[in-house]
Parts: structure tokens; C-alpha cells; sequence
């Protein structure tokens, strides 16, 4: 038998962003277990917006569990909340997405360095040299001094914990960097996007780093951040064709206000048309085009219209599950024949 340190993660109730919450419990196993051995817990949901202080317990549901490699026996549990009857709290949004192993996402999240109110780089006063050398940059002067060193470790540590990353890049901004995520199964890279989040902003703290998920720190002529959705479906993968495409993003233009709605906070400062963004009141696709709504990659249209689509709009600080929740909504408003 050895004691398992199981560190439960779950999103609270603030809006319109929730923050990520954690605790310890110790359980003790012959083996490494499985998400069935992972027992339900409950804490205090007057202290994170999600109960009155007088009937203040909610529910921690295992959905996915971890391997930690920052602790010894260590396991991350990402939980879902429930009301004490077992029925979803409204805070959880997870509970929304339809389940689909067939459904799968692929998530770009970008995101920035802050030091005391800055982007990592930036000088006390003022403006570093502009956009321009800093994207996939190298060097001191493109990348800051321990940027490089906290990806590198993030990058390790979500790989031990079997999250698929599929790359790391820097960004536009000075202070700016990517990793992105992909999940087969409609919940899968959601789960592993808030999970990389919590690894990221944990990490970062011993640097006296925080991690700015806003999609527009910075004003001016300064990128801001996204957090593009790749998706297909079974049907965009091995069925397909240009009349079902075309009656897809008939849907997606109809449901417009609806998407945006759910693509994260304050998106108006970043979907302006400008450093590759359509703007947001704006709904268009185009092939290649990244100053498209709907990016749709060249080998979509060679492969006869089948394969997946990039949602350019959701941004940095939007919720994956919400993002993910209303694109299969509106795929399922489509008839496939
Ligand atoms: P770019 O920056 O050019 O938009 P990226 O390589 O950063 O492209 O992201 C494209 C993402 O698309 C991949 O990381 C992957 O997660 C996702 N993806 C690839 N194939 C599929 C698919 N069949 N279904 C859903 N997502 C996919
Ligand atoms: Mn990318
Ligand atoms: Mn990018
Ligand atoms: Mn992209």
C-alpha cells in the first residue's frame, strides 16, 4: 500500500471567468488507481461563489484523473461540482457538453507572461521594440530571461501527465507564448486545456509569474490572445461534401451572437478585424484565411470537404466546455443526409 496525494481541481463560480481551486486529500492504494477508485469529495461553496454560507456543501465529481510528476504518489482529479441531490451546480459547465467520443477539439491556447502588471520583458516604463522578432523567437531580448524555462517544464509535466500537447510556440507579443492541446472525445482536450491551465499557473508561481489569460492585456498595436477551436465530427471526417459544409456555416452565421457569447470575455477588443481577426459582429469563412471567422485549411477542400474546421473567435480566457458545448449544438442543428 502506498498514500496517494490526490489533488482535486475544480472551476468556482466567479464570473464571467471562473477561477481553477484545488485541494489535497491523502488515499491510500496498492496501484496506481483509475478514475473509478477515486473517491467523491465536497468542499466549502460559500467561499467560491457557489452556496450560501448556510447550506454552503457542494460535490466534487472525478471526471479525469492525472498523473502529477511534481509529487511523489501525486495524482490530479479534475471533478465536476454538483448540488448535494447529485444534479449538476450551474457553475458547471462541463455537465453542458454532450458526450461524443467521435467529437474532437484541438485548442490553441495562447496566453501571457505578467510580472507586476507587465508582460514579461516589457520595461517599468514604457514600450519594448515592437511586434516583430518576437514570434517563434530566440534569444534574451525576444523571449525575457526564464520564459523559455517555464514552457519547457510545463511542456514536460503535461506530457508526464498524458495531456496531449501537440506544440509549443512564442508568440506575436513580447511576453506572449501558444501550446496546443487535442482530444478525441468531446470533453477529452476541455478537460486537458483547464488541467494545462492549472499546471501553467501553479508552476509560475515560485517565479513570482502570473499567467494574464485576457484576451487583450495590452492596448495598441499589440496582439491579443486566443484560444482558437479546432474541431470535426465523425460525420465533417468521413462524410462531409461542399453542400453539407456550406448548410454547417449557414448555422454558425445564425447562431453568431450565441457563439460569441460563450467565446470569452471582452472579445470586442480583439476580434477588431485587425492582427488576424475578423471582426466580432462580423460572421465569414474562408479557405486559408486567417482573417476569417472560420478558418478552413486547404486540405479540407482537397479532401472533398471532410476533415475539421478552425473557429478563429473563442478567445484566451474562454471556457473550453462552453466553447465546445455550443459548436456541437449547432453542428446538431444541421441535417446530415
Ligand atoms: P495554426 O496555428 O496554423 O492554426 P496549429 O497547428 O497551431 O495551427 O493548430 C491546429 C490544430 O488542429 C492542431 O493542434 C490539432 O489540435 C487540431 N486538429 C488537427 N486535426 C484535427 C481533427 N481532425 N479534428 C479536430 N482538431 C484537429
Ligand atoms: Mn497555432
Ligand atoms: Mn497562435
Ligand atoms: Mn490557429
Amino acid at each position: 500500500m502506498a498514500k496517494y496525494k490526490l489533488e482535486y481541481v475544480w472551476l468556482d463560480g466567479y464570473e464571467p471567468v471562473p477561477n481553477l481551486r484545488s485541494k489535497t486529500k491523502i488515499v491510500e492504494y496498492n496501484s496506481f488507481p483509475s478514475l473509478a477508485d477515486i473517491p467523491e469529495w465536497g468542499f466549502d461553496g460559500s467561499s467560491t461563489k457557489q452556496a450560501e454560507g448556510y447550506n454552503s456543501d457542494c460535490k466534487l465529481k472525478p471526471v479525469a484523473i492525472y498523473p502529477d510528476s511534481t509529487r511523489k504518489n501525486g495524482i490530479l482529479v479534475m471533478n465536476e461540482v454538483l448540488l448535494p441531490d447529485g444534479t449538476p451546480h450551474h457553475s458547471n459547465s462541463r455537465a453542458t457538453v454532450k458526450d461524443d467520443p467521435d467529437s474532437w477539439f484541438g485548442f490553441e491556447q495562447e496566453y501571457f507572461f505578467f510580472r507586476e502588471g507587465r508582460p514579461l520583458g516589457f520595461p517599468t516604463e514604457g514600450y519594448p521594440a515592437p511586434q516583430g522578432k518576437y514570434y517563434t523567437g530566440v534569444g534574451y531580448s525576444a523571449v525575457g530571461e526564464c520564459a523559455r524555462e517555464i514552457v519547457e517544464k510545463h511542456l514536460d509535466l503535461c506530457l508526464d501527465a498524458g495531456i496531449r500537447h501537440e506544440g509549443i510556440n512564442a508568440e506575436v507579443a513580447k511576453g506572449q507564448w501558444e501550446f496546443q492541446i487535442f482530444g478525441k472525445g468531446s470533453r477529452r482536450a476541455a478537460d486537458d486545456i483547464w488541467m494545462a491551465r492549472y499546471l501553467l499557473i501553479r508552476l509560475c508561481e515560485p517565479y513570482k509569474l502570473d499567467v494574464e489569460f485576457h484576451c487583450k492585456p495590452i492596448h495598441g498595436d499589440w496582439n491579443g490572445s486566443g484560444m482558437h477551436a479546432n474541431f470535426s465530427t465523425k460525420y465533417l471526417r468521413e462524410v462531409g461534401g461542399k453542400e453539407y459544409f456550406e448548410a454547417l456555416m449557414a448555422a454558425f452565421d445564425k447562431y453568431r451572437n450565441e457563439h460569441i457569447a460563450v467565446y470569452g470575455p471582452d472579445n470586442h477588443l480583439r476580434l477588431t478585424g485587425l492582427h488576424e481577426t475578423q471582426s466580432i459582429d462580423k460572421f465569414n469563412y474562408g479557405i486559408a484565411n486567417r482573417g476569417a471567422s472560420i478558418r478552413v485549411p486547404h486540405s479540407f477542400v482537397n479532401n472533398s470537404y471532410k476533415g475539421y474546421l478552425e473557429d478563429r473567435r473563442p478567445n484566451s480566457s474562454g471556457d473550453p466546455y462552453k466553447i465546445a458545448s455550443r459548436i456541437l449544438q449547432t453542428i446538431a442543428t444541421v441535417p446530415t443526409v
